[in-house]
């Protein structure tokens, strides 16, 4: 049994993640400011006595005994990135600052979440980890993207300056239950959309592409980060390797749901990626890693938690 943290533990990946830790038989600290997580994600959790809730903003300092730290702590969706830019590249380099510094001061092992946003908009397709990216500095993306490239630098110049163990996952895009129906991601965002019988709103001509990997597969795939052989740091591309267009995926939800919605076309926000999928050799080899939940599984199996609560 091992005391471990999660930051952003009340979020939608962070919710999961705490479950499948407290399962496996684990002490689980969750700390969260609920910016964009809600208690309701974790509700669940609050009868286990090996689950423990701490309201706080990883901005600020915080001391506690663990052996483990997953940090999470940063709004994912661009809506909620955007929406206060200063805070959320303050959450991403103060926020790892912090909890680097706590991993080194209790010897704890400590895992970013990082992104496939530090490759920005990729020249390079499909993207491999020892890609540097194409990711613009002064953008309305920037705050995240530039955010967890910093936490990317940090989380390496700790390991080389002071020894701690670090371990640094590359999320592409994941979706499931939990999701916030309001956060403006695709999945959701359609999903809703859907079931309500609104508009579909694919944003520019919908040809740009995504690779989309569920929950539960990228849990393990963290988990397994988590615990990998020494000397294994990364970073590791996490993400499903099927590549679809935002139209393909508007016409599975619609298929999915049977709805009768319309698909309308909205502007293209500034610096979207055109593309994206990840290169998952890496975790293949080093984690035995890949996911076996395929989109139109995933897909169901998330429409059916949204149905469950929108009605
Ligand atoms: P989410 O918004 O549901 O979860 C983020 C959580 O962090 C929320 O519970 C939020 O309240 C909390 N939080 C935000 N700022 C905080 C702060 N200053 N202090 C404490 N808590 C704070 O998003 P998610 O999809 O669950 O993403 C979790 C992590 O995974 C994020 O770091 C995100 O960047 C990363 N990630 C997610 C995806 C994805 O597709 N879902 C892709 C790449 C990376
Ligand atoms: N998108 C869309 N309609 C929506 C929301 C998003 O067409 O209602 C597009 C968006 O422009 C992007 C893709 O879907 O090209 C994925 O967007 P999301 O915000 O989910 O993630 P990210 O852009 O960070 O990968």
């Amino acid at each position: 049994m091992k005391r471990i943290l999660v930051t952003g533990g009340a979020g939608f990946i962070g919710s999961h993640l705490c479950k499948w830790l407290l399962d496996a038989g684990n002490e689980v600290i969750c700390v969260d400011n609920l910016f964009t997580g809600s208690k309701k994600n974790i509700e669940g959790l609050f009868d286990n006595r090996n689950f423990e809730f701490i309201r706080h903003d990883v901005t600020r300092e915080l001391m506690v005994e663990v052996d483990q730290i997953y940090n999470l702590a940063c709004p994912a969706s661009p809506i909620h990135y955007q929406y206060n830019p200063v805070k959320t590249m303050k959450t991403s380099v103060l926020g790892a600052t912090n909890m680097l510094g706590l991993a080194k001061r209790v010897r704890a092992q400590i895992l970013q979440a990082s992104t496939s946003e530090v490759y920005g908009n990729p020249q390079v397709h499909p993207q491999p980890e020892n890609y540097w990216g194409n990711v613009n500095p002064i953008g309305v993306r920037s705050c995240y993207d530039e955010g967890k490239r910093a936490a990317e630098t940090l989380f390496f110049d700790y390991h080389r300056q002071s020894g701690v163990d670090i371990k640094v996952i590359r999320i592409f895009n994941t979706y499931g239950p939990n999701m916030n129906p309001d956060d403006g991601r695709v999945v959701s965002n359609f999903i809703v959309q859907a079931l309500k019988g609104d508009d579909i709103t694919v944003y520019g001509d919908g040809k740009q592409t995504r690779s989309f990997c569920y929950v539960d597969d990228l849990v393990e795939g963290m988990i397994r980060m988590m615990n990998s052989r020494e000397g294994f740091i990364g970073p590791v591309n996490l993400g499903n390797p099927g590549e679809f267009t935002m139209l393909e995926l508007a016409k599975k939800v619609l298929a999915f749901t049977g709805s009768k919605s319309q698909i309308v076309y909205k502007p293209l926000p500034k610096d979207d990626p055109v593309q994206r999928k990840p290169v998952i050799d890496l975790a293949k080899k080093e984690l035995g890693w890949e996911p076996k939940i395929s989109l139109d599984e995933g897909l169901k199996r998330t429409i059916k938690y949204f149905k469950g609560i929108i009605g």
